[in-house]
């Protein structure tokens, strides 16, 4: 049978072309990525064969093999793992889960460093080898397929590739780059030496390198001294977590993540730990420095890698961790889970739920310590900030533990930072204040100018500025922190009492009656009640709501989800001694005074929300009232 050509996948090609012609740092990303999938293949393979050993086929010594030819100008990979069919080359080689390749291709920055940092990441770690060579050739056969259905499979990275059944007798794949010109010195052994220990010293499978050994054999006196190559094994292939935590550097520790979780970067902090007894398992978890792309997507799985006895079953298991804590990775090895375990039997395995539970309180353990780090945990939290936002909600047994962690921006706060733990602000409340007090708004700087704030300011009491869509969420389902309740400034209950009281701000305006009902009559239907304010100093008037509180965003939120919001309707707080509303009350026409208080309420309304339902109308009016 003739090899078929067929084009790649249009993102295949993109990329392609990205690879090999615009990344000119971190080139030895590739091997990193080629071993990491050989040893992926072979960690699939040893599964397999727990439960049918016939696949081993006598060869049951995993090992990764990588020689250099010289004369013929090429690097090869070698795996003896589980291979590919021809369907599996073809789909495997030639496309990418497309919302990767997307968000791949969307998140590239033109900076080629950070370019060539993402390729890892985003799944596309195949193709890397096309940065240093023009040719690559597979060779595979599948654990599955006889001898005569073996598979070659080329392409030059420049648009398609060619695939065909060949004779193959291995088991495993093979992967042959061609370098290009610039690139022999991938035919250094040194240098390929220098980055497999660099990237892969830790993983479980021995690499060998065809080296020139030591010794040379002299043939006779005086012929001249040939040298003998051989297979070198380059790493200590001791899976890195079942070595004690006083024997692992951290550099040790800092190169196992980055083959863990093909990131770039080194880890913002990690924990190690073999646990014996009632429950016995190793875990070593991570805390990556960037939130990857997909933290927000829906259908993406997360979850740390699942060992039994060493034998790596299964990649993220997300069992193991709640979902507000999914940005962790890691592994873990327990010898308490069955070999054959799958994830449908995980869900309900009480082994599987203790090891939960141990692994959630080990995660918050290791965030409280980063947390004593302030510079530290203030990138964490710009990170994962708002994933964490969903723990109390999603883990009541966790709840205090988790809101220790959380952070605002505050009224006494850094500008916008989120900085401030409720820790922080119950410490430094004043002695009669029993509650805590923030607010929601569509933005840190609508919360910040909010009239709401204008009393809390002067009496000197902080109050909390939340701003994000998950805070509301927040708020009305967690009721207090350390037995103090949240309370929103924009409640109309609002009750402060004396409490922050001088002389200056004791002494309270009010409106007579009169002038009171004058509004109500002048607004009917449109609200709910009018009322003098002791929570405005510089404002004219402000909009408060009984029962819970939704900003406009979350309205909107909800109305784009196709949701019935009910019209509310609010109470409208109005300012005794603020000269507009004095203005207002000036007025002895009934409809002229209608337009003020209209424009009064409007504005509150607008101060809110941030939006009106009918701008025009508002500026008719305020154009109307400037003219007299
Ligand atoms: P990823 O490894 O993130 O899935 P890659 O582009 O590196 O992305 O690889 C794509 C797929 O090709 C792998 O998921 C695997 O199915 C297959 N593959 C790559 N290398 C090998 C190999 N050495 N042995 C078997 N299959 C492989």
């Amino acid at each position: 049978m003739a090899a078929q050509v067929h084009g790649f996948q249009t993102e295949v090609a993109k990329l392609l072309n990205l690879l090999a012609n615009s990344l000119y740092s971190n080139k030895e990303i590739f091997l990193r990525e080629l071993v990491s999938n050989a040893s992926d293949a072979i960690d699939k393979l040893h599964f397999l064969s727990l439960t049918d050993a016939d696949l081993l086929q006598g060869d049951a010594e995993f090992k990764i093999r990588i020689k250099t030819d010289p004369t013929a100008n090429t690097l090869t990979i070698s795996d003896n793992g589980i291979g590919m069919t021809l369907e599996e080359a073809n789909e495997h080689l030639g496309t990418i889960a497309k919302s990767g390749t997307e968000a791949f291709m969307k998140s590239l920055s033109g900076d080629q460093a950070k370019d060539s940092e993402l390729i890892g990441q985003f799944g596309v770690g195949f193709y890397s080898c096309f940065i240093v060579a023009d040719r690559v050739t597979v060779l595979s056969r599948s654990v599955k397929a006889g001898v005569a259905e073996g598979v070659r499979w080329t392409s030059d990275g420049s648009g398609t590739f060619e695939s065909e059944h060949i004779e193959r007798a291995e088991r495993g794949t093979e992967i042959v780059l061609h370098l290009k010109p610039g690139e022999t010195d991938w035919l250094q052994t040194w240098k390929l030496r220098n980055a497999i220990t660099m990237y892969s010293d830790h993983i479980s499978t021995p690499v060998f390198l065809w080296e020139e050994q030591a010794e040379t054999v002299p043939d006779d006196n005086n012929a001249e001294k040939q040298p003998v190559f051989g297979w070198v094994q380059v790493n200590d292939a001791k899976a890195l977590w079942t070595r004690p935590t006083k024997d692992v550097s951290d550099d040790e520790y800092k190169a196992f993540y980055k083959h863990l979780s093909h990131d770039w970067e080194d880890p913002l902090t990690w924990s190690h730990n073999r646990v014996e007894g009632d429950l016995e398992y190793t875990s070593l978890l991570y805390v990556p420095k960037q939130a990857p792309w997909d933290l927000y997507t829906r259908d993406t799985q997360h979850g740390l890698k699942l060992f039994v006895q060493r034998v790596f079953i299964m990649d993220k298991a997300e069992q193991f961790l709640p979902h507000y804590l999914r940005f962790i990775r890691g592994l873990v090895d327990t010898n308490d889970l069955p070999l054959n375990v799958s994830r449908e039997l995980l869900q309900d395995s009480p082994v599987m739920q203790k090891l939960k539970k141990a692994l959630t309180k080990r995660s918050l353990s290791m965030l409280e310590k980063l947390s004593q780090n302030a510079e530290q945990y203030a990138a964490f939290w710009k990170q994962f900030g708002r994933v964490l936002k969903e723990g109390p909600i999603e883990d009541p047994a966790n709840r205090e533990a988790i809101m220790k962690l959380l952070r605002f921006a505050t009224t006494k706060g850094e500008g916008a930072e989120e900085s401030v733990s409720l820790t922080d602000y119950v410490a430094r409340m004043p002695e009669k204040q029993t509650k805590i007090y923030y607010l929601c708004a569509n933005t840190y700087e609508a919360a910040v100018h909010s009239p709401y704030l204008e009393v809390m300011r002067k009496k000197g009491i902080e109050v909390l500025l939340l701003s994000e869509r998950i805070d509301e969420w927040l708020m009305g389902n967690v009721t207090g922190f350390d037995g103090r309740d949240f309370v929103s400034v924009a409640s109309s209950d609002l009750e402060l009492g004396e409490l922050g009281d001088t002389e200056e701000t004791k002494e309270e305006k009010t409106l007579s009656d009169e002038s009171v009902a004058r509004f109500k009559i002048a607004l009917g239907e449109t609200v709910l009640d009018v009322r003098t304010s002791s929570r405005l100093i510089d404002s004219p008037s402000c909009i408060v709501s009984d029962g819970p509180t939704m900003t406009a965003q979350m309205r909107r939120f909800f109305e784009a989800n196709g949701q019935q919001v009910p019209e509310v309707k609010y109470t409208l707080e109005i300012n005794p001694s603020h000269p507009i509303i004095l203005k207002a009350l000036e007025q002895v026409d009934s409809d002229k005074f209608a337009d003020w208080a209209r424009f009064i309420y409007e504005q509150a309304l607008l101060a809110d929300q941030g939006a009106l339902k009918d701008p025009a109308a508002f500026i008719k009016s305020l154009n109307k009232l400037l003219l007299g």
